[in-house]
């Protein structure tokens, strides 16, 4: 038997009631895609999950993105007899990569209840076996330099010292799936990743006015795009072209309620999108009194040209705690480039910040939207 592999710990979602199950089996297919080998086994027994017959730093990069794992361990199985043995080497391994390591303890769980000891007389037994070895080591109950971790199971004997953190939140695919309004700014790619945490799976739309916009400030989206997908690898991105639709407001509309109309279009052109690709809610970075648009008036406004949900998990957010998801998520480095996207084109000198819908769509007499809508349909594309 290969002695490696890998102990998944899913705090969260083991609390799920009823819908437990549906949960742990979404995590398990989630895991089973990433280790795509079936020489690996992955199994499931006491709200733990195993993967069994690999080590590498690769698999470990890639179960730090599966959202719902709150922690895991590289574990190696050993037989019941020689688990003393075993844990001694652990240990000596781990004093080697860090020398400042004075103390210790032993957590043992048994699930095999045919073995003939107790939890605790296996701690005991195994720190007496390590202190003979190590007399300059000391156990420490509360606060060890390394906790030794010993999981006493029919199919063997898993030992393992270290934790790995986890994303937490919930499996990816089990809260539906959401079309992520996506920028080049910091804000939109935190809000699509605090949806993704949340078990939603995610499309992406965004608006370009290439040539008013450059070609860099396409890229820098299809770059934001990637490391999003990170997380799920099923997810697209749609680009959709917008210079015309902004074009055709500078021209017929009232300057102050530009941006305005352009982020109705953008609600528009994402409801149908959602509606063909199945997506129940539509996801924006918005965040309330950040910008002009985003005052409660405007962001009452925009939304009422869509009857599906608009998710704004950032609304109640101030900057600096974006700012700190982005740099956490890896984000924040690429929103920052300096290539602005179709929002600064024709900007007005001083936009409207108190909207309402009637006004609005009073300004949307003075052209026809719905040719417009239509032709932006027409012509998304998906890069990638
Ligand atoms: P961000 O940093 O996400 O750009 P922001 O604070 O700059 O946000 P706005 O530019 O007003 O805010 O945009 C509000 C939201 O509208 C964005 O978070 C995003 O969801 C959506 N949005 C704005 N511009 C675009 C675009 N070009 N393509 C797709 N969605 C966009
Ligand atoms: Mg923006």
């Amino acid at each position: 038997m290969n002695p490696f592999g890998y102990l998944i710990r899913y705090g969260e979602i083991a609390l799920k009631g009823k819908n437990r199950l549906q949960f742990e089996h979404r995590l398990m297919a989630n895991i089973k895609k990433i280790v795509a080998d079936p020489s690996r086994e992955v199994y499931r027994t006491w709200g733990r999950m195993y993967v069994q017959g690999v080590h590498d730093d690769k698999t470990e990069e890639k179960l730090r993105n599966v959202f719902g794992i709150a922690s895991f361990s590289r574990i190696f199985v050993t037989g019941k007899d020689h688990f003393q043995e075993d844990a001694l080497k652990l240990l000596r391994g781990s004093v080697l990569k860090n020398p400042a390591i004075r103390s210790f303890c032993v957590q043992t769980k048994r699930s095999d209840k045919t073995f003939p000891m107790i939890s605790p007389e296996i701690n005991r037994k195994v720190a007496e076996f390590i202190l003979s070895h190590h007399p300059e080591l000391k156990v420490h109950l509360t606060y060890p330099d390394l906790e030794i971790g010993i999981e006493v199971r029919s199919e063997g004997t898993y030992l393992f010292t270290e934790k790995i953190q986890g994303r937490g939140g919930l499996p990816s695919g089990v809260s539906g799936k959401v079309l992520c309004l996506l920028s080049g700014g910091i804000d939109s790619p935190v809000a699509a990743y605090l949806m993704m945490k949340r078990g939603s799976l995610c499309d992406f739309v965004h608006f370009q006015s290439y040539p008013y916009t450059s070609l860099q400030s396409q890229e820098k989206v299809k770059q934001l795009f990637q490391k999003l997908a990170a997380f799920e690898s099923n997810a697209t991105l749609y680009l959709v072209p917008f210079s015309h639709i902004q074009e055709e407001i500078k021209e017929k509309c009232s300057e102050r309620f530009r941006t305005l109309l352009y982020r109705r279009m953008m609600q528009r052109i994402a409801t149908e999108l959602a509606r063909r690709s199945h997506a129940l809610a539509l996801v924006t970075g918005e965040s309330l009194g950040q910008v002009a648009s985003q005052t409660m008036e405007n962001v009452a406004s925009i939304g009422a040209v869509t009857s599906i949900p608009v998710l704004r998990p950032l609304i109640g957010f101030d900057k600096e705690e974006t700012i700190s998801w982005s740099k956490k998520i890896g984000t924040y480095e690429l929103s920052i480039q300096p290539f602005p996207d179709c929002c600064a084109l024709f900007q007005p000198k001083s936009p409207a910040t108190k909207s309402s819908a009637q006004v609005l769509e009073a300004e949307e007499q003075k052209f026809n939207w719905e040719y417009f809508l239509e032709d932006a349909l027409r012509r998304i594309v998906t890069p990638i």
